[in-house]
């Protein structure tokens, strides 16, 4: 009697599982930020750090060193995706901030 399933099968289909499984974590994480409260510009935590939901309107003559290219998206601490309007910062758990954000603690990502 020969084996119902190679190795090759297995492998084949171990495979396309953990694609499933990556896949579907990668939704739950994306719904898990829809579902997140936006950061307001009135939290306390966000008025401490001057947190603006638009880059564009950070206050240069405050923040001299800010540039154009500074935003969560390309910030250390952000988490999300830089496709999506709001995503994770490391330093608002349980709330997702602009993309186009910015903060006075930004890090450049490396
Ligand atoms: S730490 Fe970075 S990602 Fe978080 S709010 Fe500030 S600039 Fe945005």
């Amino acid at each position: 009697m020969s084996d119902p399933i190679s190795r090759r099968e297995a492998l084949k289909s171990l495979a396309v599982l953990a694609g499933v499984v990556v896949a579907g974590a990668a939704a739950r994480e994306a719904q898990a930020a829809d579902a997140l409260p936006h950061v307001a510009p009135t939290d306390p935590l966000a008025v401490s750090l001057s947190y603006v939901e638009d880059a564009s309107k950070v206050d240069t003559k405050k923040f001299t060193t800010f540039t154009p290219a500074q935003r969560c998206s390309t910030c250390l601490r952000f988490t999300g995706k830089a496709s999506d309007a709001f995503g994770p910062c490391v330093l608002f758990a349980g709330k997702v901030v602009s993309t186009n954000g910015w903060c006075s603690v930004y890090v450049k990502k490396t």
